[in-house]
């Protein structure tokens, strides 16, 4: 192996790379449990304190508000408003009339309410952040300390945090902050929501960040998700230059995707749900070229209707009328297991019962779920492609073209177990089209967890083994005359997708954030630099070898 800095990853929200020392945001109060019981007589006053306390904080959030624009004074005006939520008051309210203090007060009702928000989940829970942030500026100001918030440093530097509010966010100043990363916090979360629109490199849910002390020097790259702890100091500022003459050429990028002699490359957006698939609209992404419908059901304990996933799926494919729509199987198992799929106990899931496994393993859901989407594609009058995940034999990708078939829908299978990328060629017979899964694709050549931050270096998909089975995969593809995309954090990476389309891949889907990216880097150079490219990074020893071999070739 080689001596290489250490890499956290997390998930890439707002692209852009930033080089700085590390800050920290102050320490939250210390929040204690003690109360004091307040007397019969006092318990009135104690309440009008409270409420004057939020009252205050609630008006600041506003004129805050007043003063910022677009996401960032949604987001100060949504979180006064939740300050001022009548149900979080009135729990607080009832626990000051049963003799509590106004702080007790706060931090119980602020608890109860953020059990509730988990419970509920999705976008919900990703409000606990916010109501914690409203709790701590209530208790400052019925104690009389400082507004709770982020320093701004003199030295332009990186943002590390559990997590932000909103109200942080909102404040920070991208020409001091150069990035921005949190250890919680989702692609949706405020925090990536402000972010995005303040335009600060945004990584959230990163691992091992607590590691990585004040004063550390990183670079982020909110665009791949990889925060490079103590990098070589010429290889960061040549990818802030990079990063500089990107963003010029990612702002003017106007798609569709081609490189810069013509040749089309699709650039597509992942998605999991309508909404997302409506996001992604603003984009220059053509189409959804991974439709994870597993995601929409997580929650489920249940298996839901026909008519139900129908109606889920009928809005992916009305948000793009007219356009290309990838739509995956559940992908039911190991790290997203679904309650309603009969997942017998399993010592070791992602080698278990997953992915197109299920459908033997729980008959018929695969048949209902096909004429869900039969249905949805009915009453759009749309044509999706119908793809299995987890494909590892010929005769499963033979069984599933057969009934996709029969519902006159395109079958196509995901690569993503080595078996599938060496029998490519013979999958292609019973298949319209193939997708590469390099994130499990990477896992199963690897041998290696592709939820492990320790062996992120092994499931990284430059490894040069990885590449040889998504080059065989796409060869498969070229000499078939059939499409072979790729739709995993691979297709996201600007450099990588170069390298896959001069391999001869049709499609790149990545994270809709991504696409402006990928397609820019593609739009600036000719295929056969990128065709050069692949074969160069065909006989690298190491990942490294093969992004450096890419990037003299894809200038
Ligand atoms: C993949 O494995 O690369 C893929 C796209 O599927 P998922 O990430 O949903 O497993
Ligand atoms: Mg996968």
């Amino acid at each position: 192996m080689t001596n290489e800095a250490p890499v956290l990853h997390g998930t890439p929200v707002v692209p852009g790379v930033g080089y700085g020392p590390v800050i920290r945001p102050a320490p939250r109060p210390q929040i204690t449990t003690t109360t004091t019981t307040v007397p019969d007589t006092a318990r009135e006053a104690e309440s009008a304190r409270f409420d004057a306390a939020v009252e205050v904080v609630a008006d600041r959030l506003k004129s805050r508000a007043v003063h910022a624009s677009g996401a960032a004074a949604e987001v100060l005006q949504a979180n006064a408003v939740l300050a001022q939520d009548r149900a979080w008051r009135a729990a607080a309210d009832g626990k000051i009339r049963s003799g509590s203090d106004a702080a007790a007060a706060t931090i119980g009702a602020t608890d109860q309410f953020v059990t509730i928000f988990e419970k509920i989940g999705g976008l919900q829970a990703e409000r606990v952040t916010d109501l914690i942030d409203i709790r701590d500026r209530v208790l400052a100001e019925l104690n009389g300390d400082p507004e709770p918030g982020i320093e701004l440093p003199d030295v332009p530097s990186v943002l590390l945090a559990d997590d932000l509010a909103p109200a942080d966010t909102a404040g920070l100043d991208p020409a001091r902050i150069l990035g921005l990363a949190t250890s919680l916090g989702g692609p949706t979360s405020h925090t990536a929501i402000i972010a995005r629109q303040l335009g600060i490199p945004c990584i959230v849910a990163t691992a091992g960040l607590d590691d990585v002390a004040a004063g550390t020097t990183v670079l982020i790259d909110g665009g791949t998700g990889r925060i490079v702890v103590d990098p070589d100091h010429d290889a960061a500022e040549a990818a802030v230059e990079q990063d500089r003459t990107d963003r010029a050429r990612i702002g003017a990028w106007t798609g569709p995707g081609a490189t810069s002699d013509g040749h089309p490359v699709a650039v597509l957006a992942n998605v999991q749900d309508g909404s997302g698939a409506r996001a992604a609209r603003p984009t220059q992404a053509e189409g959804v070229g991974l439709f994870r419908t597993e995601l929409c059901f997580l929650d489920r304990d249940t298996e839901p209707t026909v008519s139900e996933q129908a109606d889920i799926y009928a809005e992916v494919f009305d948000a793009y009328q007219g356009r290309k729509v990838v739509l995956r199987t559940l992908d039911a198992g190991s790290d997203k297991p679904l309650r309603f799929a009969e997942h017998p106990q399993e010592h070791n899931p992602a080698l278990g019962v997953r992915g197109i496994r299920v459908a033997a393993a729980a008959p018929g859901i695969l048949e209902r779920q096909l004429d869900a989407v039969a249905a949805a594609a009915e009453r759009t009058g749309t044509a999706p492609w119908v793809m299995a995940p987890m494909i590892a034999t010929v005769a499963e990708a033979a069984a599933f073209a057969d009934r996709v078939r029969s519902r006159n829908m395109v079958p196509g299978v995901m690569v993503e177990v080595p078996s599938a990328a060496l029998l490519a060629d013979r999958l292609l017979e019973h298949v319209d089209f193939l997708s590469i899964g390099t994130n499990d694709l990477a896992q199963y050549t690897m041998a290696a967890d592709r939820m492990s931050p320790e062996l992120a270096s092994l499931t990284d998909a430059w490894q040069p083994a990885v590449l040889a089975l998504v080059a065989r995969t796409a060869a498969a593809g070229v000499a078939a005359g059939k499409p072979v995309g790729v739709c995993g954090e691979a297709a996201a990476d600007p450099l990588l997708a170069c390298v896959l389309a001069g391999m001869g891949v049709t499609s790149l889907s990545c994270a809709a954030s991504a696409v402006a990216a990928v397609g820019a880097r593609l739009s600036a150079v000719t295929m056969q630099q990128c065709r050069d490219a692949a074969h160069a990074v065909s006989s690298a020893v190491d990942p490294v070898e093969a992004r450096a071999a890419a990037a003299r070739i894809l200038v």
